[in-house]
C-alpha cells in the first residue's frame, strides 16, 4: 500500500530535536561520547530521498531494515559508540515521521506503511516542533553541548547536510505539503541556519589559516 499522505514530513526542527534528545540520552546510558554535528546530520539523513527523486519519499531510506544494514559495519568498528547515531536514525522514522503520515518501516520485506497522521502543517505538529526546539536549545545550552558547534575541530563541515535540510523547505524545495514551511517555524529555522553557517565558517577558517 502506498502512503496516501505522500509529501508529509516532520520538519528538520523536529528531527534535530528528536535526534539530539534520543541520541544524547542513549549516549549517557551507554556511557559514550557523541559528536553533535554528526548527530544532527544523522537525524535528518533519511530525508536524502527528497534529493534523489527516483526514491519513494519515506520509503527505502526510512526503513528499519536499511538503518540496521547500513549501521552494521559501524557497530562492528565502533561498537557501542555507534548506538546514539542508530537511535537518532530510529527517532526519525519511529517518532518524527511515524506521527506525521507514516513510513515504509520494513522495506523491502514489506511495502506496508506504518504510522498515524497528526498533520505536519497542523498547529498541533507546529506547537510540538516548537516545544521540542525550546527543550533542545535549553538542554544544549545547559549541558554546554552547544559549544561543540561554536568551536572548530568537531567535523563541523558535515553540517552542510543539516543546513540543506533546513534550507530546503524554506526555499520550497520539497514535495507536496512539506513545501510549505509553517510561519511559526521560520524563526527556529533561521536560528539553525545562522548557527550552522557560523559553525562551518570557523571550521573552514581554522583549516585555511
Ligand atoms: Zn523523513
Amino acid at each position: 500500500m502506498r502512503c496516501i499522505l505522500e509529501g508529509y514530513a516532520t520538519f528538520a526542527i523536529g528531527h534535530f530535536a528528536l535526534g539530539y534528545l534520543s541520541g544524547t540520552a542513549s549516549s549517557r546510558l551507554s556511557k559514550v561520547k557523541t559528536n553533535l554535528p554528526l548527530l544532527l546530520v544523522v537525524s535528518v539523513l533519511p530525508d536524502i530521498d527528497l534529493i534523489f527523486r527516483f526514491l519513494q519519499h519515506r520509503g527505502p531510506t526510512h526503513s528499519l531494515i536499511t538503518f540496521t544494514v547500513l549501521m552494521a559495519p559501524f557497530f562492528l568498528i565502533y561498537r557501542k559508540r555507534a548506538v546514539p547515531y542508530y537511535v537518532a536514525l530510529l527517532s526519525h522514522s519511529f517518532i518524527g515521521d511515524f506521527f506525521t503520515g507514516g513510513v515504509e518501516l520494513f522495506w523491502p520485506l514489506s511495502h506496508s506503511w506504518f504510522g498515524v497522521d497528526i498533520g505536519v502543517t497542523s498547529l498541533t505538529n507546529v506547537a510540538i516542533e516548537l516545544a521540542l526546539f525550546a527543550v533542545t536549545l535549553a538542554l544544549m545550552v545547559g549541558t554546554r553541548d552547544i559549544l561543540s558547534l561554536l568551536h572548530s575541530g568537531n567535523h563541523n563541515l558535515v553540517l552542510f547536510i543539516a543546513f540543506g535540510a533546513v534550507l530546503g523547505p524554506m526555499l520550497q524545495f520539497g514535495r507536496g505539503y512539506e513545501q510549505f514551511l509553517p510561519t511559526l517555524l521560520i524563526a527556529p529555522s533561521l536560528f539553525y541556519l545562522g548557527l550552522f553557517i557560523y559553525s562551518m565558517s570557523i571550521e573552514l577558517w581554522s583549516k585555511i589559516r
